[in-house]
């Protein structure tokens, strides 16, 4: 166990969206200063950053300087490139760590890793080709849905099959990337549960929240979630177990299936995610002061819930409500600063407390 890092220290994150825009607020709360390193020009963090590096991923020789000028090392998205680790993990340790993103960059290593673990996913089967696709529908059957294995967010690199005669154009949508086919589970909703863990291997995890998506996108997340007091449990434990089996530290988003026959795991996120979002205004230590006190070596905070919260997603021109929503009481906006609304792009939230 190393110490923790002492206030004034530098918190490397690589990615400069919404997420790393809060978790840089988060960590200056602390005290900490943040270095983002982000290719895009003027990214969201860039605005509440102590410094940003803007380069590539491929850029070694910046990864090596930002490498050079943190403490420690932590992330707002699961797809950086191994190279790009490999420089980085050279000066400092990556909070989640690599086995961390290894798991959840790729579909089937992810359920390969939670199946292993005795947790119910999807039905599933690797699809490289058209022959590979016809047997997957012979086991799993139809309705299903075919997912690229990596780089799939927010509903992308995903096509849905309601019958087999269905698999050429699925097959297509893929583009020839290396795809997984998940049998269709019939779930009544979605839940979700943000859990965190500390460097002295301690776990908290806040309530499970219930999401709602439209077009593939998180568009509400209600706290608390209509489960019954032993899904509660299991879904609580379910994430924990997850957790200590990856040695992890930081905060994860685990979403998951509520079906009759128990809960399913749909993915998981090594990261602060969309849906714990509420937290910050549901909790007196959100998840994004919960992932900094985790990857800084700190004892993780209180996490328990003081109220019920809605959290709604602004998406593309529900920017426009803000006026509306400004005057609205008991609810807290957190805007992104982005300059341009376009469709589907996250602009912001509203937390609103209902009790
Ligand atoms: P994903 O990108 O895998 O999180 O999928 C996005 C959304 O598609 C999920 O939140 C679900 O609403 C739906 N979905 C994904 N996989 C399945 C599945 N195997 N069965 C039913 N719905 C699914």
């Amino acid at each position: 166990m190393t110490d923790p890092l002492p206030t004034g220290a530098t918190i490397g994150i690589l990615g400069g969206g919404q997420l790393g825009r809060m978790l840089s607020v988060a960590a200056s709360r602390l005290g900490f200063r943040t270095h983002i390193y982000e290719p895009g020009a003027n990214p969201p963090a860039a605005h509440v950053a102590h410094r940003v590096t803007t380069a590539a991923y491929d850029d070694l020789a910046a990864l090596a300087a930002f490498a050079a000028s943190v403490d420690v090392i932590t992330y707002e998205f699961e797809n950086i490139p191994t190279a790009a680790l490999d420089v980085l993990e050279a000066s400092h340790p990556i909070r989640p760590n690599r086995r961390a993103l290894a798991v959840s960059q790729d579909r089937i290593a992810e359920k390969d890793f939670l199946t292993g673990l005795g947790l119910t996913c999807a039905p599933y089967a690797a699809v490289n080709s058209l022959d590979d696709l016809h047997q997957a529908i012979a086991r799993i059957g139809t309705p299903a849905i075919l997912k690229t294995t990596r780089l799939g967010y927010d509903g992308k690199g995903q096509a849905r099959l309601k019958t087999p005669a269905d698999a050429d154009a699925a097959l297509a949508a893929m583009h020839g990337a290396p795809a997984v086919l998940e049998g269709f589970i019939d779930f009544s909703h979605e839940v979700s549960v943000i859990a965190a863990r500390g460097l002295d291997g301690s776990v908290a995890c806040y309530d499970p929240g219930e999401n709602v998506h439209k077009d593939g996108i998180l568009s509400t997340t209600t706290i608390p979630a209509r489960l019954s007091p032993s899904q509660r449990t299991d879904a609580i434990l379910l994430a924990a177990r997850i957790l200590n089996a990856l040695d992890y530290v930081g905060v994860m988003g685990v979403e998951l299936f509520v079906t009759r026959a128990g809960l399913i795991v749909n993915e998981i996120a090594p990261r602060v995610h969309n849906s714990g979002h509420w937290t910050q205004n549901g909790c007196a230590v959100d998840q994004f002061e919960q992932h900094i006190r985790a990857v800084a070596g700190w004892p993780l905070g209180d996490g328990s819930r003081h109220a019920d919260v809605v959290m709604e997603n602004l998406i593309g021109d529900d920017i426009l409500r803000v006026p509306a929503i400004a005057r609205e009481k008991n609810a807290a906006l957190h805007l992104y600063g982005k300059a341009e609304a376009r469709p589907g792009r996250k602009m912001g939230h509203v937390n609103r407390i209902v009790k």
